[in-house]
């Protein structure tokens, strides 16, 4: 399998090639030459390795998917890879994704159940293919005898789900820079509660975009970046997006028993990264009916649903909402759907993001016969969730199901309700636990969310953070003193 760049670069190249890059040399996102097909006989032959979730079934499902994709890690290695990464142990259940169902099957639509994508090391569903790219980093490294320093931008789950994918990897060091005070009690203790001599926190007196600029500036000076071998783990890693793609068959699996039905997901969204996984999945033939994206108050990917036009926001224009791992600008990963919307056409896709994007900060598809096309051939659909919708559906879960959910979650939710069809089961990802984002749980229930017994008591913990002014220089010193340079 070759991989190519969504802006037209006549390069191709290796998983393993890009699995340590970021963009493509010409700005663009990597994505497949062509997607696998799974026809009829492979998705029955997957039905049975996922085996209802039995011990082990997961890392085999992953192992099969995976190898689509991957043809430059010997199969043996990428097996035992696969193995390591998605165990009980981690999980804390055998399904490693179990389906808890909400709502049964009625005449008027199809049973709704939630995706449990959270149980991994930091309650967010980033766990899921962080954890694999830990070890995928771990064993490429080795394998050249190289060394890679993360750097990384957080205001919240990314940087703890990097953390804990890579802490006592060898060959990797993390550098995380977080706002300073801006985190929520629990996602601070979380990450600054590590002990791990290859991870760094740097809490930076200042906001997000603070931080994201510092890790631009960082990447831009290109004698530093291949000095000091820096590299990201950001969401238009490819990696990241190919281990996504597994959980949708085993979704799949558990919502079905026969692969003659269809199921609808609905998608809580930010930078586009899971759902985008959702859309690979559904062009390598998985029955997926429809998949929802559902925003909050940043709704940048619900307006284009809606209307075709992609529009990006200021900064200052980006709300704080109580699902914060949502509150995007723009979409890192929309540009991969894009690619295929438009046939393809990397000129076009140049077009609009290298230039339309920057020059306008937006760009209009209304017009164009592919337009219509995400809905009709691509099944995408979208609405968007408020505060007050957050703090209803929350509510409602807990007082119809006994179920309590996160802030994103309930943002799904919501807007999963208002596209159910008859006969098609639709299955929300949960993307995080809800005592993430206690404060809000709190004000939706008026009592504290359950806290799994490993997280007792870790706001006590003593922490190891260093707080740092906004200066890119001073953040390149303290990497410099840090590491060795190559
Ligand atoms: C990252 C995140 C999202 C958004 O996922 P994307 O892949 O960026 O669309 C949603 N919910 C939670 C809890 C997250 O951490």
């Amino acid at each position: 399998m070759l991989y190519l760049s969504t802006r037209g670069h006549p390069d191709r190249k290796r998983f393993c090639e890009i699995l340590l890059e970021g963009l493509a040399p010409d700005g663009g996102l990597y994505l497949p030459e062509s997607y696998p097909q799974v026809d009829a006989a492979t998705l029955a032959r997957w039905r049975s390795v996922f085996n209802d979730g039995a011990p082990g079934g997961y890392a085999a499902l992953a192992f099969e998917v995976l190898s689509l994709y991957i043809d430059d890690i010997p199969a043996a290695d990428l097996k035992a890879l696969c193995e390591k990464t998605y165990t009980e142990a981690v999980y804390g259940t055998p399904q490693i994704v179990p389906l808890k169902r909400l709502e049964k099957p009625s005449d008027t639509q199809g049973g709704l159940c939630l995706e449990a994508l959270s149980n991994g090391p930091t309650l967010a569903f980033k766990d899921m293919a962080m954890q694999l790219l830990g070890n995928l980093f771990e064993y490429e490294l080795s394998r050249r005898g190289e060394e890679l320093n993360i750097l990384g931008a957080t205001s919240g789950d990314t940087g703890s789900a990097a953390e804990y994918a890579m802490r006592g990897k060898r060959g990797v060091r993390v550098f995380m820079l977080s706002p300073h005070g801006r985190m929520s009690p629990f996602q601070q203790a979380q990450m600054f509660s590590l002990m791990d001599q290859n991870i760094h926190n740097i809490a930076i007196e200042g906001v997000f975009d603070d931080c994201q600029d510092i890790v631009k500036n960082v990447s831009n000076d290109l004698d530093f970046k291949r000095g000091y071998k820096i590299g990201t783990v950001n969401s238009i890693n490819w990696a990241r997006l190919l281990a996504q793609v597994v959980y949708y068959f085993a979704g799949y699996f558990q919502a079905t028993k026969t692969d003659s039905q269809k199921v609808s997901f609905t998608v809580p969204s930010g930078n586009f990264g899971n759902v985008c996984a959702g859309h690979v999945a559904r062009m390598m033939g998985l029955p997926i009916d429809t998949l929802v994206v559902a925003t909050n108050e940043n709704d940048v990917l619900d307006e284009f649903f809606r209307t075709g036009v992609y529009r990006v926001r200021a900064s200052a224009d980006t709300h704080e909402t109580s699902s914060p791992s949502m509150d995007i600008s723009k979409a890192s990963n929309f540009e991969r759907f894009v690619f295929d919307l438009l046939g393809r056409d990397g000129a076009r896709v140049q077009a609009l993001f290298g230039e339309a994007l920057s020059r306008q900060g937006r760009f209009d598809l209304s017009a164009d016969p592919a337009f219509a096309q995400a809905a009709t051939r691509y099944g995408f659909v979208s609405g968007k969730s408020t505060h007050a919708d957050r703090l209803r559906t929350i509510k409602d879960t807990y007082e119809q199901h006994g179920v309590v959910i996160d802030t994103h979650t309930a943002d799904g939710v919501k807007v999963a309700h208002e596209h159910q069809k008859p006969g098609v089961p639709m299955v929300v990802l949960e993307t995080a636990l809800p005592i993430k984002f206690a404060e809000t749980i709190v004000e939706a229930l008026g009592r504290q969310p359950e806290r799994p017994p490993q997280f007792e008591g870790i706001e006590a913990l003593p922490k190891r953070v260093q707080v740092m002014p906004a200066d890119t220089a001073a953040i390149q010193t303290y990497i410099a003193a840090h590491c060795a340079r190559a």
